[in-house]
């Protein structure tokens, strides 16, 4: 688990450094709180910060209180570590957001049963946070999470001015595969749609399940030709590729797809895109299915 050490003292920083290495941590180093936002701004940041109080600039509490105001999310446990002592410290440590406290000088055994007390609750925030994020079955993003991503993506799109185009998918008679080779094989069916979803497309592309047999793909930075190409890879993907359930039972499956591009104009918004995807999807269905269909509006 990676940890981020705050601190502007460099003997500490090195010392603290080799500790937690020591103790099976990754260390990640911040010379200052405005550094350590920095870092915790970035992708993957660490969730395990020691932070020391008094430094030039943002001071600990402060970075805490920072910390503590942002909405993005994150979960951060912030021990602060500390010259201050007594119960005033504490209490100001811990209202400004601070999880636990320890002062300096301290015995090395105790830093290291707190910082494995804050790993414990780190990974119990991880396991609720992909429990509440994404689909059991699939281990794609649940309906939540993706209705959260389309929203962020649409206005990213439109503060860059830059393309984004969905896409519905519905398995074609689905009930088919459950009827006839039962609910198990229809699950193993659903996961291995997910998987020639992920091979064919980008890191960036974001995959939901919406509902039973029905996905949704965000495609960032994409304009609906570019989305079409994805779309029919996809669509051709799995009809050439069944899913493997064993020696003796290959299921044909076939995907219909409806596809839509947000507007930079009007009051484009996430329900008014869905809707075009869906109806586009509705119509991919009527045409006979296997296909995919772009609807403009
Ligand atoms: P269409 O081509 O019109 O989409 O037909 P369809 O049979 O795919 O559509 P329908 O909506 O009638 O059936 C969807 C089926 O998906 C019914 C349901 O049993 C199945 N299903 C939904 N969720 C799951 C699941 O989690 N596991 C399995 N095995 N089946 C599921
Ligand atoms: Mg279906
Ligand atoms: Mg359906």
């Amino acid at each position: 688990m990676d940890i981020l050490i705050v601190d502007d003292d460099p003997i500490t920083r090195l010392a603290l450094c080799a500790a937690v290495e020591d103790w099976g941590f990754t260390p990640v180093l911040a010379n200052c709180g405005e550094e350590a936002l920095t870092i915790l701004g970035e992708d993957n940041p660490p969730h395990l910060l020691v932070i020391d109080w008094s430094m030039p600039g943002m001071t600990g509490p402060e970075l805490c209180t920072t910390l503590r105001s942002r909405d993005d999310g994150q979960f951060f446990y912030i021990l602060m570590l500390t010259g201050k002592e007594g119960n005033d410290a504490i209490i100001e440590a811990m209202e400004s957001g601070a999880d636990d406290f320890l002062s300096k000088p301290f015995d090395h055994r105790v830093l290291k049963v707190r910082l494995a007390a804050g790993s414990r609750i780190v990974r119990l925030e991880q396991t609720l946070n992909q429990l509440a994020s994404r689909d059991a079955l699939t281990q794609c993003w649940n309906r939540r999470m993706i209705d959260e991503l389309l929203n962020a993506s649409i206005a990213e799109a439109q503060r860059k001015q830059s393309p984004l185009s969905i896409m519905v998918l519905d398995i074609d008679h689905f009930k088919q595969v459950n009827d006839n080779y039962g609910h198990a094989v229809g699950d193993t069916a659903l996961k291995h749609m997910v998987n020639i979803l992920n091979n064919n497309l980008r890191e960036y592309d974001q995959v939901g399940r919406y509902g039973g047999e029905e996905f949704i793909v965000i495609l960032p930075s994409t304009d609906k030709d570019s989305a079409w190409g994805v779309a029919e890879r996809i669509r051709s993907s799995l009809q050439y590729h069944p899913a493997h359930i064993d020696s003796e039972r290959d299921i044909p499956m076939t995907v219909s797809i409806g596809l839509a591009q947000l507007n930079h104009y009007g009051q484009d918004s996430r329900h008014s895109l869905f809707e075009r995807a869906d109806k586009a999807l509705y119509e991919a269905k009527q045409a006979g299915r296997n296909r995919v269909v772009y609807r403009s509006s």
